[in-house]
């Protein structure tokens, strides 16, 4: 799924359809898994591209508290900005205004889309992912799973807490 500025000389063109995304993250136990069903449009901008549109997935993802994978369900819109970066070598004189903040940069003569749609699956995903809101985690001490089974560990005495408490035994 390659965009190239001369695929829109006769105006914007919308792709519609879902993609098997290439994972984002190599390592970070994300799951892609099914593909990414989307729709967008890019436009040119005079040498710059628009992507804008929208984007839906059910990336699996590692429980922050009991670390099963669990499934997230993303729905992102974007609108993003793209310069190639052939252009930029060739300006005589590059002057970053506010704007260009906000501008990616592509190499070689087009944009692969595909890439850029698992980003933004990465960008949607919880900081803390959870498989539910009431997931128990797992033990600190043993490492049994909560959700699955009791332990029979006791809960850590917090030292403050045991300052605390021998403050209370001297009043
Ligand atoms: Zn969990
Ligand atoms: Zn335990």
């Amino acid at each position: 799924m390659i965009v190239r500025p001369k695929d829109l000389e006769l105006g914007p063109r919308r792709w519609a359809g879902s993609v098997a995304a290439p994972d984002p993250a190599p390592g970070a136990g994300i799951d892609l898994r099914g593909p990414i069903a989307f729709g967008l449009e890019v436009e040119d901008l005079g040498g710059r591209l628009k992507v804008s549109g929208w984007l839906h997935a059910i990336p699996r993802i590692d429980c922050s508290r009991c670390l099963l994978p669990t499934s997230v369900i993303v729905r992102r819109e974007y609108d993003l900005t793209f310069e190639s970066t052939e252009a930029i070598a060739t300006e005589e004189e590059v002057e970053l205004d506010e704007a260009d903040l906000d501008i990616d940069y592509y190499p070689g003569d087009g944009i692969d889309l595909r890439p850029i749609l698992a980003e933004q699956v990465l960008l949607d995903l919880p900081v803390k992912p959870l498989c539910g809101e009431a997931c128990k985690g797992l033990c600190a001490q043993c490492g049994t799973n909560l959700n699955e089974e009791g332990c029979d560990c006791e809960a850590p005495v917090d030292p403050r807490l045991s300052a605390l408490g021998e403050l209370r035994d001297q009043l």
